[in-house]
């Protein structure tokens, strides 16, 4: 028997730590947020884990132990991480990593405490994102922890927007929450009066202020807005009755009722009188997208650490499993691996811990696009304000110029363009435009923040089902280790709130097909297939011709008709759009996940922690990488073939012309082998007259051979994608894991 000598492979001996995990999300050089996820972490493995263990969970009721996890977070800094130093917050500059990075720490433990930590800030963001100066200061100030020495409980927030059916929910258009003019003496600031209630409020046990968006009821008032409510206002200001949540009981949800009369300063962002009208500096949709597109990053990831969290309790539990059975000693294999001896297991494991990688490292390139986006947002703001230009549809149009610019920027940038003293001026001349910048960040971040909602939180509340079934009956049980099926319930609630699936891949449909984008996109494949060239083992060519397959499908379904004559693109058209977007979010997905991993390979060397046992982790990420990429690439595949050859009818006359195309494309393999068998064939069909004057393929089949040839390049990329699997399984068999989770399980605190 002759043997294949193959390369020596370098195994991950332990599981990786924050030096890798530092590289891999970019903030190797960030010690103020190195140290706010190890502040995170104590409050999460200690304080939560407790709570949690302690079957704090157990009630829907805002008890003083979660209360008191409030002020843990306060003293932990996590409170602080919103604000700025002069508000009293610590981190200088954007904080959208900071904050993905201290929800996925405390969501590793449990979600409902990353969401009580979240939903503050979630009120604090209209103020943050449009308020005026006076209201940033006033409530970022008194939201923050109290300083040394400073004696006073910090106010909490609570963002209304959702109401009571039959009013907003998915569709944020039809408020039923009002806004009046309840009193407006001449030369004095108007009184206004707010009806506004609730439903599934979050944070709302111990708020002191709501931001809650309001439609007018007034002539004397345009629109709708946002409006800031406090709990010492004139009127009523119910917290309702609590909501009977399954998930997420570590922070308070409950329907509110607000019948309130507030100052007319208290409008997000203030206003304008004209004519005797109030008119709001900005709507209330102005304001929410401004404020989700940045909050539902941290969503995404708190499902991302759920997954990864359930990586070493479920290695724990399946080695474990059959120890002290008769005939499992100490050195046997029954004994040190137990499950583990079995090779589905594994690769069930893989594939959490595989999915877990790539919804991190999607959440974190979505947090720290957004860091580099806020200040070329407010550059673009202050630009156009100064031409005069201000928000929604005028916007629009004056960015239009710039968007042809970026374009053109990317193009400059492509491999064929021949370079030149005229090509690099004109570069030069576009990378200097903020505006430029603006748009291709923007573009970029309109897809990635609702992929990243979208995938992992949808897709991870699958893979959390995996984990939990790892476990056997231990997984759907208070006691499992990890708390993993409490984390599997949470998952879904944050595929939900904060704008479900569907709002998600609503916003996809649109910005998917934005120019820009999709120049960005072709660019990215490009990238792939270079990677791939260097990097074979990281599924980086199976990547990019699935990114070719969507790319193709794409541009074939926006062109395409129906039998019916209707397009197939289009924004009513969710069976096409939204398979499509969710087709976008596994690539999106699969890479940045190939990108942290080559980031890691390139300055792990340079770091003494994570330098050590390089090799082996970046074999077993890449391995990772190339099973998740064959995942990302079967599903891309399956969506875009039942769209493009979905849509066609077979009719009668229509299925004959089918069969004969079909039959003639089978003739032709056969041809090789029995030559002579097309021209007795076509006489045949001829004489049945099934088959048309001459062979070729019928309407149905026309345009999809270059489909087909694409989608086998795909399949032929899957090469090696399985060895993948098996050295990643192996790896996970023999990896070293502490002897304890380091945070309770389960029993009395
Ligand atoms: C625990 C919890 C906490 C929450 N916290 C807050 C909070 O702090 N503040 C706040 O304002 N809200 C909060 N919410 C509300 C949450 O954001 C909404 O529940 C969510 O946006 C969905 O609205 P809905 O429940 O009315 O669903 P609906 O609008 O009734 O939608 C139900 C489903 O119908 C389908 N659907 C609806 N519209 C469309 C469409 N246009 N296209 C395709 N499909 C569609 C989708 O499948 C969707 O999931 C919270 C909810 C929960 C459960």
């Amino acid at each position: 028997m002759s043997s294949v000598a193959l390369p020596e492979i370098k195994s991950m001996l332990t599981l990786p730590g924050d030096a890798v995990r530092q590289i891999q999300w970019r903030f190797a050089d960030r010690f103020d947020l190195q140290m706010l996820v190890q502040s995170a972490r104590g409050v999460a493995r200690g304080t939560v884990a407790r709570l949690v263990a302690a079957g704090e969970r157990n009630t829907h009721e805002w008890t003083p132990a979660k209360d008191e996890m409030l002020n843990a977070f306060d003293r932990a800094g996590i409170t602080a991480a919103f604000m700025e130093p002069e508000e009293g917050g610590f981190i200088i500059g954007p904080k959208n990593l900071a904050l993905g990075l201290a929800a996925f720490e405390l969501a590793w433990v449990d979600g409902g405490a990353a969401t009580a930590s979240l939903a503050g800030f979630l009120a604090l963001s209209p103020i943050h994102e449009r308020g005026t100066q006076e209201q940033v200061t006033r409530y970022k100030t008194l939201a923050a922890p109290p300083q040394p020495g400073e004696d006073r409980k910090p106010w909490r927030g609570a963002f209304a927007l959702t109401e009571p059916i039959p009013y907003i929910g998915v569709d944020t258009g039809m408020l039923s929450g009002k806004i009046r003019i309840a009193e407006w003496k001449k030369g004095k600031e108007p009184v206004l009066q707010i009806d506004k209630r609730g439903r599934f409020i979050t944070g709302i046990a111990s708020e002191n202020f709501v931001t809650a968006a309001v439609n007018s009821d007034d002539a004397r008032i345009q629109g709708s807005c946002v409006v800031i409510l406090e709990d010492g206002d004139e009127g009523t200001f119910d917290r309702g009755t609590a909501t009977k949540k399954l998930v997420h009981q570590l922070s308070s949800t409950g329907d509110p009722v607000f019948n309130l009369k507030v100052p007319a300063s208290r409008i997000v962002g203030g206003y304008t009188v004209k004519d005797g009208v109030i008119v709001p500096n900005f709507n209330h949709s102005e304001i929410i997208d401004a404020v989700f597109r940045r909050t539902r990053v941290p969503v995404g990831l708190m499902t991302a650490a759920k997954m990864l969290s359930a990586v070493e309790p479920v290695i724990r539990y399946q080695r474990q499993r059959f120890r002290g059975a008769e005939g499992a000693k100490p050195g046997s294999v029954r004994y040190e691996q137990g499950i583990q001896q079995r090779e589905d297991a594994l690769h069930r494991l893989v594939d959490v811990w595989a999915a877990g990688e790539a919804a991190a490292s999607l959440g974190f390139a979505a947090a720290r696009l957004f860091d580099a986006l806020d200040p070329i947002e407010k550059q673009k703001t202050a630009i156009l304000k100064e031409r005069g230009i201000r928000g929604g549809r005028a916007e629009m149009k004056a960015l239009k110029e710039s968007e042809q610019r970026a374009i053109e920027l990317l193009q400059l940038n492509e491999p064929q363009q021949k370079p030149g003293p005229e090509v690099s001026a004109r570069r030069n001349e576009l990378l200097a435009d903020p505006l430029v910048h603006y748009v291709l960040a923007d573009a970029e971040a309109n897809v990635l923040c609702p992929a990243t909602k979208l995938w992992n939180t949808g897709h991870g509340a699958n893979i959390m089902r995996e984990a939990v079934s790892l476990m056997g009956g231990y997984g759907i049980t208070e006691d499992c280790p990890g708390f993993l099926a409490n984390k599997w319930m949470d998952a879904q609630l944050e595929a939900t709130y904060e704008g479900p699936e569907a709002v998600q891949r609503r916003q996809l449909t649109v910005t998917m097909t934005s120019e820009v984008f999709l120049t960005q996109f072709r660019m990215w494949t490009r990238e792939m297939r270079h990677i791939a060239s260097d990097h074979p083992g990281t599924g980086a060519c199976t990547l990019a011709s699935a990114m070719s397959l969507w790319g193709w499908t794409l541009n074939f379904l926006q062109r395409s008709i129906d039998p019916a004559g209707n397009k197939l693109y289009h924004g009513q058209r969710q069976g096409v759009t939204f398979p499509l977007a969710d087709a976008l979010s596994w690539l999106m997905a699969s890479r940045c996940q190939i990108l942290d991993v080559l980031e890691l390979e390139a300055r792990g060397a340079g770091d003494a922690v994570a330098g050590e046992g390089l090799a082996g982790t970046v074999q077993f990420l890449s391995d990772l990488c190339h099973t998740q990429a064959a995942q990302a690439a079967g599903e891309v595949s399956r969506i875009c073939a039942e769209l493009v050859f979905g849509y066609n009818r077979h009719p009668q006359w229509e299925e004959q012309e089918h069969r004969s195309c079909f039959l003639a494309s089978e003739l032709e393999e056969l041809e090789e082998t029995m030559p002579g068998i097309t021209a007795m064939a076509v006489d045949v069909l001829a004489a049945d007259g099934s088959h048309p004057q001459k062979a070729g393929p019928c309407a149905g089949c026309t345009g999809s051979g270059e489909f087909l040839r694409l989608q086998s390049k795909l399949t032929t990329c899957l090469t090696g994608s399985r060895l993948a699997k098996d050295r990643a399984a192996e790896t996970v068999s023999k990896v070293m894991i502490p002897e304890a989770l380091d945070y309770p399980a389960a029993g009395p605190a």
